[in-house]
């Protein structure tokens, strides 16, 4: 008797990508943008068989890297253009970062963790993605000097969308974050931003990791 072959992670992907469509998370936009962007090169290479399946997976510093179903429901509730300015709180393994630079004009990311931001940075320059701006700092505080901004996206969990995201957001602008109590479940959550205030709309329970004050340097990434 033979093994059953191991499926390509290009069809892997693809079925995934087709079942999200199907399920009403991803749309044409996010799904190209998904499909361009290589998510093997953003895991562990202990787990680069295991990354086109419907999973967050670990990452440096007790991260996670999240599910591709994640990803596409918060790019494709964002919906970015290619005129957006987007800032990105906690791109971690850079995934979502890369997807959002397909879509965008100008990505501004920021990251806490300098063991992260530097492999993400590794990975930018190896694809030639070169409309990212990375910055190791607390993302809390957002990018001040480049606000306002188009879309906003944060990938760690606060119990409120932070005060300096919210003031950061253009008139007219969006942010996707997931809130609530970090220890459990949080909601996924998309806000747009008016002249008359704020609209909330919850897109989906969610678990991810809380965001967190401050900064974790090089020397110190091996212990925290
Ligand atoms: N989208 C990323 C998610 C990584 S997990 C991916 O799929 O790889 C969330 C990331 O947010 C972690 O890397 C964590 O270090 C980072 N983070 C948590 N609090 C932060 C903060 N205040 N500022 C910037 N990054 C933060």
């Amino acid at each position: 008797m033979t093994a059953a072959p191991t499926p390509s992670p290009t069809r892997m992907r693809d079925a995934l990508l087709d079942e999200l469509v199907r399920e009403g998370v991803l749309d044409a936009p996010a799904r190209a943008a998904m499909e361009a962007v290589p998510r093997e090169i953003f895991v562990d290479p202990l787990f680069a068989a295991r990354a086109w399946e419907d999973s967050p997976l670990p990452i440096p510093g007790g991260q996670t890297i999240s599910a591709p179903s994640v990803v596409a429901l918060m790019t494709t509730a964002l919906a970015p253009t290619r005129r957006c300015k987007i800032l990105e709180v906690g791109a971690g393994s850079g995934y979502q970062t890369a997807v959002l630079a397909r879509l965008a004009r100008r990505v501004y990311a920021v990251e806490r963790r300098a063991d992260l931001a530097r492999l993400a940075e590794d990975r930018f320059a190896a694809l030639g993605i070169g409309n990212v701006s990375l910055r190791h700092a607390d993302g809390a505080l957002g990018w001040p000097e480049q606000a306002p901004f188009d879309r906003i996206l944060v990938a760690a969990a606060a119990e409120d969308p932070p005060p300096a995201l919210l003031s950061q957001l253009r008139i007219g602008g969006v942010m996707v974050l997931p809130v609530g109590q970090t220890s459990g479940m949080q909601e996924l959550i998309k806000v747009e931003k008016s002249e008359f205030g704020y609209h909330y709309t919850e897109l989906k329970l969610v678990r991810f990791v809380p965001l967190l004050g401050g900064v974790v340097r090089a020397e110190e990434a091996d212990r925290l």
